[in-house]
């Protein structure tokens, strides 16, 4: 299938590693002109390397330095990609995840560390982004989150608190800017195969998805034929979550 990618300009935050790097592989490979974004300049180089090798022939790809909490960053890489592409119309907001934490354990400062992470620093990327894919009537954004905005977690509150904002924040903001012909989703990993779930303590034997499918499921919302695709939070689990929503 024909995604109609080729040229499309993207950027991905938290991508030097897992879900993010994934997705920006994916959109890479299928012809998009890729930013990506993540704190660590070591692994965002080794990156950078890996989605210039999996474009199609691309050495226009930018890797961004940056902390996507940090005050006025968000916004920075927004304005960089929009320089050296001449606009976004692929946004993918990703970053770290926070600690485990049962609903009664979580302190004030980890919420709102959680919610700076996992909700406003999507939100701020999608309105940094907006008045370029508006201006061009075309925009696909896709934020990486997690399926336990479907299930709640018990020993992941920070995340189901944060995570579910943001999915009540898309759900309107889909619906506002439909007729600009901009897309707003969010993809819902269940257990993958990356570093952040080997620090929590790995899958406790339970069937892991593959990073690489995930990226490809991200570059499909990303992609032409996904243009009435809005608005939705789909869950890429294996099945593994059982909310009906
Ligand atoms: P990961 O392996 O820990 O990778 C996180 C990436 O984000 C890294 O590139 C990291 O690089 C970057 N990053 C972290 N905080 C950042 C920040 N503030 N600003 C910019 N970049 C930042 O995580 P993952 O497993 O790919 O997961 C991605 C997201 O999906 C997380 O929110 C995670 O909680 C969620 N999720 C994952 C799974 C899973 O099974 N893997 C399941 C459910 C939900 P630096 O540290 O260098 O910045």
């Amino acid at each position: 299938m024909d995604l109609g990618l080729e040229g499309r300009a993207a950027l991905v935050t938290g991508a030097s590693k897992g879900l993010g790097l994934a997705s920006a592989i994916a959109l890479a490979q299928d012809g998009a002109r890729v930013a990506i974004v993540a704190r660590t300049a070591s692994t965002l180089a080794d990156a950078h390397a890996a989605v210039t090798a999996a474009s199609t022939g691309r050495t226009d790809v930018l890797a961004i330095a940056a902390d996507v909490t940090a005050h006025g960053e968000a916004e920075r890489v927004v304005t960089e990609a929009v320089e050296a592409f001449g606009g976004v119309d692929i946004l993918v907001p990703n970053a770290g995840g926070p600690p485990p934490g049962g609903a009664w354990e979580v302190t004030d400062d980890a919420l709102r560390a959680a919610f700076e992470a996992n909700c406003l620093a999507s939100i701020r990327l999608a309105r940094a982004a907006l008045p370029s894919m508006q201006a061009r009537r075309w925009g696909r954004i896709c934020c990486i989150t997690s399926a336990w905005v479907k299930q709640p977690s018990p020993y992941l509150s920070l995340s189901n608190v944060a995570r579910t904002g943001l999915w009540a924040w898309v759900k309107t903001a889909a619906a506002d800017v439909a007729a600009d012909g901009v897309t707003v989703n969010l993809v819902c990993p269940g257990l993958h195969d990356t570093d952040r779930i080997r620090a929590l303590g790995g899958s406790g034997g339970a069937r892991m998805g593959d990073p690489a499918d995930f990226g490809k499921v991200v570059a499909f919302l990303c992609s032409e034929p996904a243009a009435f695709v809005s608005g939705a939070a789909l869950q890429v689990d294996g099945g593994a979550t059982l909310g009906l929503l």
